[in-house]
């Protein structure tokens, strides 16, 4: 990998640091060649930290390593891309990442599925909407649509016809991220718990 480590007077370049399962984005650190080849090295990411000038393993006090899975260079060979798995929380605050919560791991297409429930949630007069129409008939009918869906997915598991059996996971998906929200909840707070009892 050539990367350009000369370009900047202090021989350090930016690590962009992501979590290799989440995507998320754990800190910024920088590196030089010696941080670079330490890291290939022990598997675990180290930095040149410009407070104590000098290598800095992260996690060297606290444990929480980053384990190094891959070192991606950018178009220009300027920046560096690594994606890691953290040992516990990255920032020296106790959060997973360094912009605290907000910056959270986000489902992709069903994040914006949620924002879009959440949109009709907020307007149920909506007459063109039918996730409108079910927060308008309430919980109990959201949650028995959920279970007609469940039990539609255990009719469809038991046949071989995958395209059924993705429709029907699909629409028991969408209807439980609907009755997630007419409980208050969304994905991430199950997530939340899924994490802590893991
Ligand atoms: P650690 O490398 O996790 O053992 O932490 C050692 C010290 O490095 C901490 O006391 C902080 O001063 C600093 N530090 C740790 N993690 C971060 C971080 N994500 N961003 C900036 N400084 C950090
Ligand atoms: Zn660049
Ligand atoms: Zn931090
Ligand atoms: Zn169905």
């Amino acid at each position: 990998m050539k990367i350009d480590f000369d370009k900047n007077s202090d021989g350090l370049i930016p690590a962009i640091i992501q979590d290799a399962t989440t995507k998320n984005v754990l800190m910024l650190g920088y590196m030089n060649q010696e941080a670079f080849d330490k890291t290939q090295e022990t598997k675990k990411v180290t930095f040149f930290s410009r407070t104590k000038k000098r290598l800095w393993t992260k996690g060297e006090e606290s444990g929480n390593f980053l384990n190094l899975v891959a070192i991606k260079n950018d178009c220009d060979n300027d920046t560096l891309l690594i994606t890691v798995n953290p040992v516990g929380p990255t920032c020296h605050k106790g959060t997973d990442t360094c912009w605290e919560e907000e910056n959270t791991s986000s489902f992709g297409f069903l994040t914006k599925l949620e924002a879009i429930i959440t949109d009709r949630k907020d307007n149920p007069e909506n007459q063109d909407s039918y996730v409108a129409s079910l927060f308008r008939k309430g919980i109990n009918k959201v949650a028995q649509k959920v279970g007609e869906e469940a039990v539609e997915v255990v009719i469809e598991a038991k046949d071989n016809d995958d395209k059924l059996f993705l429709d029907e996971s699909a629409d028991l998906l969408f209807h439980y991220l609907i009755l997630l929200q007419a409980k208050g909840f969304t994905l991430k707070d199950i997530e939340e718990v899924l994490k802590k009892r893991n």
